[in-house]
């Protein structure tokens, strides 16, 4: 179970919180949680398990049926879910997709959505990446052109989580490409529109509970009225977003890491070499030590970064360099942890395996290392 008892971010109905997410994830994630490996997605009951419970969207406020907490909320499922060794994309619906809808939604938008994005029975997904355009966003091909009342959108998207099971997809496309990055809007697009087809479910290294899919839009008729927000302010709410998602990501990494480090330190305890105890080798000692201290430091950063966040004070640089140290951490802590299980370690039947080739994509999606050390560098 994830030690929680020296955090400072955190208060008593927060722990209580805690509760409710780890019974239903007892019931309802563990016991599914190498189908979900195998299906390469989690299932609709997962979804509306979460949902019923109260675990999706915990910011939506409640006149959209949510329950209008603060992120710490969507923190402590994030910690969970991670630390349960899951990359069920429902944080992204939770993290990143809710914000976008309630904030800078139309009134209509938001009571269509919001009230089932919270029950689970609405899967949803943000679709910026394209086969030609990743870290450099504004190079996106994908347009919305006006006609009459409509946009026609044309062009594909890759990699986008939750891709094959969502309802409802936030597909950042061009409005005006003359105009470059203040020519892009947010256009939602909702499952069975003509035009709309879904890829295969992408083979990845790991994260293969997380459904990663293709996904393309040939001459694709939707109402105007269903731009989100203002027609080419997109990119203005793509980069006012950031902070948000790169903090998700640093918390699910670090929670990860730590599970990592306790898998760790249960195998060297019991596993036994020249007469001792792996761990009775100094060098498992120092390099536990090392670990822990990692560990400590991060979730102590991790609580200061949360609070500022709740505050409306996290920097995009802040973010970003929660995002860079955390991931790149969790690759050095699982690395360590795997090593210290030795062949074991390799054995897809272990956690740590699970967590460490589940851990390689944190360095790269939500913005790779390299742009965030950019970004932070432009703080400077
Ligand atoms: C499992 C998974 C899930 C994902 N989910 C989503 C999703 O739900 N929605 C979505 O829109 N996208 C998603 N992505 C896409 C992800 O955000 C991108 O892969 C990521 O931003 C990198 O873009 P790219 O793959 O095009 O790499 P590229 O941009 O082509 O980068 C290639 C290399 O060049 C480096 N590089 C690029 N620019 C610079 C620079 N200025 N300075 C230094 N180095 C640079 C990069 O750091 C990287 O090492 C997902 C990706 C994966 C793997």
């Amino acid at each position: 179970m994830l030690d929680t008892s020296s955090r400072v971010a955190f208060d008593e109905d927060h722990a209580m919180f805690r509760e409710t997410v780890r019974k239903v994830f007892d019931r309802a994630l563990l016991p599914n949680l190498d189908r979900f490996e195998v299906e390469s997605s989690v299932d609709r009951p997962f979804w509306l398990a979460c949902g019923e419970a109260g675990l999706l969207c915990p910011t939506v406020k409640e006149e959209y049926g949510g329950l209008g907490l603060d992120f710490g909320y969507n923190a402590v499922v994030d910690e969970e879910l991670a630390y349960a060794g899951s990359s069920a994309g429902i944080t992204l619906q939770s993290d990143i997709v809710a914000e976008y809808i309630e904030r800078y939604g139309s009134k209509e938008q938001r009571e269509k959505y919001l009230p089932r994005m919270v029950t689970g029975e609405v899967i949803t997904a943000i679709a910026m990446t394209e086969p030609g355009a990743g870290s450099d966003l504004q190079g996106i091909r994908t347009t919305a052109k006006r006609d009459g009342n409509h946009y026609v959108i044309n062009g594909s998207k890759t990699y986008i989580t939750n891709g094959q099971l969502a309802d409802l997809v936030i597909v950042v496309a061009k409005t005006e490409p003359d105009l470059g990055a203040k020519g892009t809007s947010l256009i939602l697009v909702e499952r069975g529109v003509e035009g709309f087809e879904r890829g295969r479910n992408l083979d990845k290294i790991g994260q293969h509970s997380a459904d990663t899919s293709e996904l393309f839009f040939q001459d694709v008729r939707v109402p105007m009225t269903n731009c989100l927000g203002e027609e080419n302010k997109g990119f203005i709410y793509l980069m006012s977003q950031l902070p948000q998602e790169r903090l998700s990501i640093a918390i699910q990494a670090h929670a990860a890491a730590q599970r990592a480090f306790d898998e760790a330190v249960a195998f060297v305890k019991d596993r036994r070499a020249f007469g001792k105890t792996v761990f009775d080798f100094q060098n498992t000692k120092f390099t536990l030590a090392d670990l822990k201290t990692q560990l400590q430091i991060g979730w102590a950063h991790l609580d200061w970064a949360l609070q500022r966040h709740v505050q409306g004070k996290l920097t995009t640089a802040e973010a970003s360099a929660a995002k860079l140290w955390h991931t790149e951490m969790q690759g050095r802590v699982i690395d360590a942890a795997l090593q210290l299980h030795g062949g074991a370690g390799y054995m897809n039947e272990y956690m740590v395996a699970r967590l460490w080739r589940d851990a390689r994509v944190t360095r790269i999606f939500g913005g790779t290392s390299e742009i965030m050390k950019e970004v932070v560098s432009r703080s400077i």
